[in-house]
């Protein structure tokens, strides 16, 4: 049976989280941006700590400011620059299992695909959420048809996909650990290199503060 690894994206692959960071760059100039950053801030962290649903975190996150293309062009260059360092330094790993690695993302394939494909990714096997943009280049929403856009939206995905054999989580969310918690993959790994969230790592098989641990882990050797 063909294992499958499954990533996130947001403090896991990169250091940042990629919509505080749109945010930030969209409401340059702005006086009140560092208001509305520390309240979006807030409202990702209840999100990825279990305490508000995904649909209505990500909802209330991008009515909190107005960003185009060129502000997510410019994130994409951010994010470029952001990827974690244990990950850099594993890209050989990630082209030789490239086709047996899937990135599951609350975030949008708009920039996760061009970063990830820096890191020897397929951007096909990108799943995320979609940007909605009107005739002038402004988002004005996303595409609520998206499983990925639902609240448990991750563990709806990889149910979705229906792959065949073991199925093994890498991320620092609570919605990463949901997929295990649903009942849609073996094996939940804790990533810590970017941010250690207690209520996460309470509920993991492993914790690892790094690619380099990931690698150690059994189940991976034995790949
Ligand atoms: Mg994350």
């Amino acid at each position: 049976m063909h294992p499958t690894l499954i990533f996130d994206f947001d403090s896991t692959l990169v250091s940042l989280e990629s919509l505080d960071e749109l945010a930030n760059i969209a409401l340059d100039g702005n006086p009140d941006r560092e208001d509305i950053v520390k309240e979006l801030v807030r409202i990702t962290d209840l999100g990825m700590e279990g305490k508000i649903g995904f649909a209505e975190s990500l909802e209330s996150r991008l009515k909190m400011f107005s960003a185009n293309r060129g502000h997510v062009e410019k994130l994409t260059g951010l994010l470029r620059d952001s990827l974690s360092a244990s990950v850099l330094r594993n890209t050989e790993f990630l082209k030789n299992n490239a086709d047996r690695i899937y990135v599951i993302s609350g975030g949008f394939s708009d920039y996760i695909q061009p970063v990830v494909a820096e890191i020897c990714l397929l951007p096909e096997n990108v799943l995320a959420n979609k940007f909605v943009f009107d005739g002038e280049g402004r988002i004005n929403g996303h595409d609520k048809s998206l499983l990925l856009a639902q609240d448990n939206g991750k563990a709806k995905q990889v149910a979705a996909m229906k792959l065949e054999g073991p199925v093994y989580i890498i991320g620092d969310g609570y919605t990463d650990f949901q997929i295990k918690a649903q009942g849609e993959a073996d094996r939940f790994v804790a990533f810590t290199e970017n941010i250690e969230r207690p209520n996460v790592i309470a509920e993991a098989d492993d914790v690892v503060k790094d690619f380099d641990e990931l690698l150690e882990l059994e189940f991976i050797r034995s790949l």
